[in-house]
């Protein structure tokens, strides 16, 4: 069999990421279409396989027009495991020719979706919730498989995802215009609100579900149809769903996946005059370039990036609540979530009680492969993931910070790390001012509550943050003052369907979930009624 690697600027940032297999990309492998390979995998993940191959939701086709379709050139792309590093099954690595077929089967599906009523869209998006909710077990073990996050976590991402789903279902029958009162007697002013046409999705690996339905139910509430591009390195959730939004009624065209070369798909979405916005999960640097490519074409942006969340725990704390609250901000999916608590600030009366009870709590996490029994910290989603957080906590620890918990790469190899605590970290420290992704809580001692909010606000990112305190009044006047687009108090677990989620600052543009996640994928249109008397 003859590897062939094909397409050396992607290889390479596959190799940035970590990646060092020498079977990325072939263009002569055999095709192993709609199966995980068994053949490679461990027993335990094996037997999960072939529950999976039967359910009929393993798709290695990128989706265009309602056609399952290789990439023109039979590129391929593999995906692995994170846990154990072994292949799962190969997709297909598109570039620019296959956006640009599924931009035209998106403008042409827009033509009718757009044109059905809202109780229609609403009735299908809510067969596809329901079919999301069916299969969340299924799908949770393709976020396993693909992503790492343990199992049980995993499904209730399917959850969360589906929940979209169904609320923007409700919510498709709410898209209500204006009118406006009049300036002059003979004329009339009324407000529509219009889907804007073709959306470009482009979404991360971290939720690879949530992160789509997210986009996807609000966009074709309102009456518009995408292309999604998620992250090459999890595509397979991304099929699957698409699948079910196949089965759920969902018109051919109206959903449609690309996977393969980021920046080819990128660029091709971006001069598409018939792509009206491009909505981004992802990083700041590539959320930048995204915005800056958009210019040409005045297209709309949305921008859901990076954060540098802190977590504030003063004294007059229920320290139960803030250990727990602290925990489930800063642990969840292994520390990488975007609102995932970066640095955790610690009042001077409260610092030595919490340092003890957190690290404590931290080091009785379970660290595992996401498919065993009780495991709550899954593998890093690369060796590049792994490598960051050790320069991060090495960093720290040069320059004067004292490890309470873990502080190394987990004994079971691979991309495991431990559940770590830092003490007496200081914001001149790396680690402090860059987005940790990892399992790793560093914590910091303020005095007063102007310092708090001073260094919690002394960044460039402004997604999430989160406080702990007793006093009510407190609570009001550091949430108002905190630059951030999500404030948490007394709760670490902010994110539901209903409510806005986005970033100020640095963070983003745009807010995603609730009624305000449709304004996206609307136009206003105003027109003007004249001559009527
Ligand atoms: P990323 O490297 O920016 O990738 C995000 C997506 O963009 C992936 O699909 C990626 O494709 C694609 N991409 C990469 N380069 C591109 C280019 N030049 N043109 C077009 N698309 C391109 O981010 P990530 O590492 O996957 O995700 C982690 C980041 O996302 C973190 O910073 C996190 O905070 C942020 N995030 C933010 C939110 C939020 O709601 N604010 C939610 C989740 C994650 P490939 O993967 O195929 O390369």
């Amino acid at each position: 069999m003859s590897w062939t690697h094909v397409c050396v600027s992607t290889v390479c940032r596959r190799l940035a990421s970590g990646f060092i297999s020498p079977r990325i990309f072939t263009n002569s492998q055999p095709y192993y279409p709609s199966r995980i390979l068994c053949r490679q995998m461990g027993s335990d993940t094996k037997a999960i396989s072939v529950k999976l191959n039967g359910s009929g939701l393993i798709r290695s086709h990128g989706l265009i027009g309602g056609k399952w379709t290789e990439a023109y050139d039979g590129k391929t792309l593999e995906v692995l495991n994170p846990a154990t590093g072994e292949v799962i099954t190969t997709v297909p690595f598109m570039a620019g020719r296959e956006t640009n077929d599924a931009i035209a089967s998106a403008q042409e599906a827009f033509a009718s979706w757009s044109k059905l009523t809202a109780t229609e869209r609403s009735k299908r998006l809510r067969k596809w919730y329901d079919l999301l909710i069916s299969h969340k077990e299924e799908l949770g073990q393709i976020v396993t498989l693909e992503q790492g996050k343990p199992v049980k976590e995993a499904i209730g991402e399917v959850t969360y995802a589906a929940n979209f789903i169904e609320f923007y279902a409700e919510e498709a029958k709410r898209v209500y215009g204006d009118i406006i009162p009049t300036t002059s007697v003979d004329r009339r002013f009324f407000i529509l609100k219009q889907p804007i046409g073709v959306v470009g999705l482009i979404t991360p690996w971290n939720f690879p579900i949530a992160m789509i339905t997210r986009k996807v139910a609000p966009a074709l509430a309102c009456g518009c149809t995408v292309v999604i591009k998620p992250s090459e390195l999890t595509p397979l959730t991304a099929l699957a769903a698409a699948e079910l939004s196949i089965q759920a009624g969902i018109p051919p065209g109206v959903v449609n996946v690309v996977l393969g070369d980021a920046p080819a798909i990128g660029e091709a979405l971006l001069a598409s005059t018939q792509v009206k916005t491009i909505s981004f999960t992802g990083s700041t640097a590539v959320g930048k370039k995204l915005m800056a490519g958009a210019a040409a074409t005045v297209k709309k942006v949305s921008l859901e990036l990076g954060g540098n969340a802190p977590c504030i725990v003063f004294d007059d704390a229920d320290i139960e609540v803030a250990v727990k609250g602290t925990l489930a901000a800063k642990f969840r999916n292994t520390g990488q979530t975007c609102i995932c608590a970066n640095r955790v600030l610690v009042q001077e009366g409260i610092y030595d009680k919490f340092a003890d009870a957190f690290s404590n709590a931290v080091k009785s996490l379970k660290v595992g492969n996401g498919f065993e029994e009780g495991v709550v910290l899954g593998p890093l989603i690369n060796d590049a993931a792994v490598q960051k957080v050790e320069t991060l906590v090495q960093d720290a620890v040069s320059k004067g910070a004292k490890i309470l918990a873990g502080g190394n790469r987990h004994s079971l190899g691979m991309t495991f790390y431990e559940p770590t605590v830092i003490a007496d970290v200081k914001c001149e420290m790396r680690i402090s001012s860059e987005e940790v992704f990892g399992p790793v809580a560093p914590l910091l001692k303020f005095k007063t509550e102007e310092e708090a909010i001073h260094i919690a606000n002394d960044t460039t990112a402004g997604l999430a943050s989160y406080i702990f305190t007793r006093s009510v009044q407190r609570s009001w006047r550091v949430a108002e003052a905190l630059e951030y687009g999500i404030v948490g108090v007394n709760e670490g677990l902010v994110s539901t369907e209903v409510t806005p989620h986005g970033g100020m600052k640095q963070s983003g543009l745009g807010r995603e979930g609730s009624k305000y996640g449709m304004e996206e994928y609307l136009e206003i249109k105003y027109v003007c009624l004249g001559n009527l008397i």
